[in-house]
Order: C-alpha cells, then structure tokens, then sequence
C-alpha cells in the first residue's frame, strides 16, 4: 500500500515534464527539494542542522572525502548508502534519481569543478559564496548549468532574511527619497594561520572573498543599483599571516549610475564589524549586525525593524526550493548572474588596489 506522501511525489515526478501546468500547481508542493551537501565542514553542518525545520527542503545526501564524517551523518540524518559519494565517485550521482540538487559547501576554489561536475550530472546546483576566484571562473559555471538546463543558486542567505528585506521593500516604495550613500563594513579577527581562508590556492584571496563579498551585495540590493566604478586600497600589518594575494583588509568606494556612493571596508583584522547604513534624502536605514547568523537588528527613520528572527539557512533553502521546484522569483535574485556580478566587483577591486586608478565595473 503506497502512502499518500509516496503517490503524490510519484504524481509530482511524473507531472514535472508537463509544461503547460501552472508552476504553482498545489500537488507540486507536496515533494520537498531532496539534497545533498557536498563538503561537511563547518558551514556544511550548519546547514544541515538548520534543514531539519525545513518545510520543503531535505537533506538526502552527502558528498565528503572523509568516511568518518560520512558514517556520522548517515547516522544522524538517516541517510541511505547509496547517496553518499567521495569526491572519486560524486560523478556517479547523474545515476541517482532521488537527488535533485548538490549544494557545494567546499572551499572557495574547489567551487568551479564541483558546480561544473554537478551540472554535468544533471544535478541544479546551490554553490557557497564566492561563487568562483573571479568572473571568468563564474561566467564558465553559468554557461555549464545553461548548457546542462539546471539552475545555479548561489548561497546568498541573506536575500531571504526578514528585516533586510524590509529594507528593501522601503526603499523600492522611496521610503529614502533618493538613495545617496551606503557604508558596509564587513570584517572579523581570523584565528588559525594555517586555515584555507588564508591559502591564496584555496581561499583566491583573503578578506574580499570571504566577508568583504557581503558589504559589496549588500550595497547593490540596499542601493538597487549596479556599481560602475570601484577605488580600493589595500593594508596589511602581518605580512607573515596575510601571504602574497591575501588580502587582510582593504577599503572599496563604490560609484553607482544615479550617482550614489557606497564606502565600505572588508577586514581580517577587526571584530564588532558588521554593519550596514544606507541614507537617503528623506531617511536612513541601519542594519547591525546586517549579516551576521542573526538575529539581525536594524532601524529605519520610521522606527526599529520587528520581523521577528528565523534561522536564516532554514528559510533560504525553503525559499530555494521554491526556485528550483516551482520557478518562484526572489525578491532579490540568487541565481549564478546575481553571484557573476559580485565576482566581477571583486575583480576590478582587486585591479584598483594594484593599480591604486578609479576601474569600470
Ligand atoms: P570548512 O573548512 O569548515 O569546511 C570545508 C569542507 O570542505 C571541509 O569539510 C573539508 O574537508 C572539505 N574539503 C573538501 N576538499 C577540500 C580541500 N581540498 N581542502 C580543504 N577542505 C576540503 O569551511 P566552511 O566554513 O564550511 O566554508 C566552506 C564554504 O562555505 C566557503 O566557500 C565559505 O565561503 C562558505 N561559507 C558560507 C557562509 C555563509 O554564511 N553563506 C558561512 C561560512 C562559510
């Protein structure tokens, strides 16, 4: 006798090929997004643990190079042997049709070989942010999801967060009036001098590529606006823990088309940095802390920001399976184009702090 459960996914599966069904046909609903995460690090397990209060999204599956870690999760997320890979094997996941989606929680420069292994296997894709070390990276892992018709998301928790999306929200009705200035600071004290975070091989850089990438997001969904010139300066203070290509901290100025400016700054070096504020001629809004795992706080000039907390990972890979399930829109896009311009940003960053000129974005 088959469950009410089984017959609707069955339904679900075999109704996925019709077209001309409404995206948000209800029986589709049904089917939670079944995933596997690929890398169970530190973040990897968060996630993990924030998916066992999701509501259409569970955690199926892993991709780990390390048995031990394997059997642990099995164990605790009751998952079956034949999802789980080693990085040898992963290319075998195109056989398995009870996985809909890897989620790549590596570290930043494995990104493109596992997003495009991924892809290749038939498999949508959520990568971690940076999505890739630069934009030629990232525009080769869009191309392979486009060419392999699966969706690239990337982890961007916070295009999913309540008070941030407030902000949002009022800014799009003109709350602000016109939008003049944002200042994003991002940065923490890192710890261990041996972690890949600090290996140019692995990380693709330093402080940008890690923390800096949410004050440069986060003044283009504040703003609403795409940067067209970036200045950046660099310093380092340990030459010893910040190698060659390691950015511990640097400052960015953002210039946007209708002339806003965004003034930021991205470091290894400082805690109690985490901070976003953006005026305009008419009201300001201030998040602090703006991206951190929460509970985010903020104010506007019209009173403080009450949405109430959610543990972010829970509701982003809710909402991602609505993306990948359904075709539902962000409010702000999370797909590979949304992470290409970040890393494009990132890139002319890197240029300005070499070539100390103003560089078009
Ligand atoms: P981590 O070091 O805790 O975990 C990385 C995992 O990758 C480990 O399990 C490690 O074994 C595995 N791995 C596979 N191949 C590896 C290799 N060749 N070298 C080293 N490790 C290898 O790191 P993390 O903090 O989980 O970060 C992973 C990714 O997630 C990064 O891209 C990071 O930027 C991103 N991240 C995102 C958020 C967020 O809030 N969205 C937060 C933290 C990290």
């Amino acid at each position: 006798m088959h469950s009410r459960r089984e017959f609707l996914q069955k339904l679900a599966v075999s109704t996925a090929s019709l077209p001309f069904l409404s995206s948000n046909f209800s029986l589709m609903e049904e089917r939670p997004l079944r995933v596997a995460i690929m890398g169970l690090g530190g973040y990897g397990t968060r996630v993990a643990e924030a998916m066992q209060a999701c509501k259409r999204a569970r955690l199926v599956g892993v991709v780990s190079g390390t048995p031990s870690k394997i059997k642990a999760w099995q164990a605790k997320y009751n998952i079956p042997d034949k999802n789980c890979y080693n990085y040898e094997t992963f290319d075998n996941i195109k056989d398995n049709p009870d996985i809909d989606v890897v989620y790549v929680i590596t570290p930043n420069a494995l990104h493109h070989d596992h997003v495009i292994r991924a892809a290749k296997a038939g498999k949508h894709v959520i990568c971690e942010k940076p999505m890739a070390l630069n934009a030629k990276e990232g525009q080769e892992m869009v191309d392979a999801c486009e060419q392999a018709k699966v969706k690239l998301l990337v982890g961007y928790r916070m295009h999913f967060e309540p008070k941030t999306l407030e902000v949002v929200r009022l800014r799009k009705k003109n709350a602000f009036g016109k939008i003049l200035f944002f200042q994003g600071l991002s940065g923490f004290e890192i710890g261990d001098p041996n972690q890949w975070r600090l290996n140019k091989e692995l990380a693709g850089g330093g402080s940008l590529m890690d923390i800096g990438i949410y004050a440069i997001n986060g003044a283009r969904y504040m703003v609403g606006e795409e940067p067209i010139w970036v200045t950046a300066q660099e310093t380092k203070t340990d030459k010893q823990k910040f190698k060659e290509g390691v950015d511990e901290t640097i400052q960015f100025q953002m210039g946007f088309p209708s002339g806003a400016l965004a003034s930021c700054l991205s470091t290894y070096s400082m805690n109690n940095l985490d901070r976003f504020f953006l005026n305009g001629e008419e009201g300001f809004a201030e998040l602090q802390p703006s991206t951190g795992y929460g509970p985010i706080e903020g104010r506007t000039h019209l009173g403080p920001l009450n949405q109430a907390h959610k543990t972010h990972q829970t509701i982003q890979m809710d909402e991602m399976a609505g993306i990948i399930m359904n075709g539902n829109k962000p409010v702000v896009p999370v797909d590979g184009a949304e992470g290409l311009r970040d890393l494009r940003i990132i890139d002319a960053i890197y240029r300005a702090c070499q070539s100390g000129q103003k560089v078009s974005v």
